[in-house]
């Protein structure tokens, strides 16, 4: 089966087929965290959906390009420095330290470039961009110095969010990086400075200001990942103003089209409200952290909801989490103790294993993906009581479970056991099984070596980190 994704702009459920002629890589651009306070729970839905689709390419045999940003200059970092009395690229660097953090702690893969929107690479790139479209008329400098891009110049400007903008009929202007849709008309590609701006200036053709949040993303994901790219993601927040505004000045510089499938995950809702720090009812990393959750449960919650559905936070989710992710690890531990043992059990191995990367397949159904696994759990669990597992089938099992945790990384760290190590033990029990002595000896040397005791029992082998 093909992997299908729903694709925002146009609504429809579409094969996901990448851009690059080898159909090997795939370019992903993931709006990342405004640096101005610590990231919430909210913010991590998103992330988590994006690290989910990362991972799943990967595990389909892509090369991910991934970007992300760090929006560290807007309307909110600039407030927020102001109001800290600090610098901005100090205020921005302690959030984006802890960031980083937060990233490891719920084990999302790194994208490959982290570009600050500040670096002076980007902001020229800006200017560039801008200077381009005020040549071509797609914007132009009003009366208060700001430059402005002209929607009426870009027939497509609320395609991807579905406006009739007969109806909404836009006029004025906008200077603001957030407004509702009631509010539209032309926005600020440039800001020009003011004093509520303090010390964050640059120069420009047009004299002194910054940039707009939405030419931010533009800049990067062209600089970075060329003219077009394959996937674009955010939370559904972002689909209006900032994503509609990124196709208009990005197609309107390069004539090309911009992406090819926009992904959007539902929010992280609080008793029926959208979690935001506007609204003040969040919960940082940090927060759950602190009352006793992990990292790893937090991803568990996060992850378990389909990306398209609203997925309601509660303590009791995160119990849950808890149990479901000790069945894991309890499984993992039965099978491993089968898996080097030298019982002579006979059953027959388990089917339905691919079904998990099928499940994903079908626009990254994680609900039917962990479906897929309990089911295994479940059945596997049985063979074991019923002794119908046989420790060949253990080990099948477990190399499927490193295929599926790298994906879902729910493994408990102290239990993970690598592949070569797995490996070694099954070459283990046939070098035992011919009486190989020497060889058994050898190899539960290099056991050792990996970071791994092996015990000869009664029962057969048994693993446990040193
Ligand atoms: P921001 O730092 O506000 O630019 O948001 C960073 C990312 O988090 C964006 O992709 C947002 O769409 C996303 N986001 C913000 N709030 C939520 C929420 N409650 N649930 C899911 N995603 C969110
Ligand atoms: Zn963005």
């Amino acid at each position: 089966m093909a992997i299908r994704f729903l694709n925002t702009y146009t609504r429809q459920l579409e094969e996901f087929r990448p851009l690059d002629p080898a159909g090997k890589s795939v370019k992903l651009y993931t709006c990342g965290p405004t640096v101005y306070n610590y990231a919430h729970i909210g913010n991590f839905r998103a992330y988590l959906f994006e690290d989910l689709l990362q991972r799943h390419l990967q595990a389909r045999g892509y090369e991910v390009n991934r970007v992300m940003n760090l929006t560290d200059v807007d309307d909110k970092t600039i407030r927020g420095c102001q109001a800290a009395g600090l610098p901005l690229a100090e205020f921005t660097q302690k959030f984006k330290d802890a960031f980083f953090e937060d990233l490891k702690t719920l084990r999302v893969q790194p994208a490959t470039t982290f570009p600050s929107a500040t670096d002076p690479v980007y902001i020229a790139r800006m200017i560039e961009m801008i200077a381009h479209l005020v040549e071509h008329g797609y914007a132009y400098q009003a009366e208060d110095k700001s430059v402005y891009f002209r929607l009426n110049k870009f027939p497509n400007y609320g395609k991807l969010a579905h406006l009739n903008l007969d109806e909404l009929r836009p006029s004025g202007r906008i200077s603001n990086d957030e407004y509702e849709k009631e509010s539209i008309g032309d926005f600020a590609l440039w800001k020009a400075w003011d004093a509520a701006d303090g010390d964050v200036v640059w120069d420009s053709p047009w004299g002194k200001g910054r940039p707009g949040w939405h030419i931010e993303c533009s800049a990067m994901s062209t600089a970075l990942l060329g003219p077009e790219i394959d996937i674009h993601c955010g939370g559904v927040d972002n689909i209006f103003p900032h994503h509609e505004a990124e196709i208009a000045q990005s197609e309107c510089c390069t004539g090309h089209r911009f992406v090819r499938v926009w992904m959007h995950c539902a929010h992280l809702m609080v008793e029926g409200q959208k979690m935001s720090k506007s609204a003040g009812n969040f919960y940082t990393l940090r927060n759950l952290l602190d009352k006793g959750y992990t990292g790893r449960e937090i991803r568990y919650v996060l992850l378990s909801v389909n990306y398209r559905l609203p997925l309601n936070f509660t303590f009791e989710s995160l119990a849950g989490a808890r149990s479901a992710l000790s069945r894991i690890d309890e499984w993992v531990e039965r099978l491993t103790t089968q898996a080097a043992s030298e019982t002579n059990a006979s059953g027959h191995p388990l089917a339905a294993q691919m079904r998990f990367e099928e499940a994903l397949d079908d626009d990254l159904n994680i609900s039917a993906a962990l479906g897929v696994l309990f089911d295994i759990i479940r059945e596997s669990n049985r063979a074991l009581d019923q002794n119908a597992l046989t420790p060949a089938d253990a080990r099948a099992l477990l190399n499927w479970w490193n295929r599926v945790n790298a994906v879902l990384q729910f493994q408990r760290e102290e239990t993970a056991i690598p592949q070569t190590v797995l490996e070694l033990v099954e070459a283990r029990a046939a070098a035992r099984a011919a009486k190989n002595w020497a060889a058994s000896d050898e190899i539960r040397a290099q056991i050792d070596a990996a970071g791994w005791v092996v015990k000869d029992s009664k029962e057969g082998q048994k693993l446990t980190r040193k």
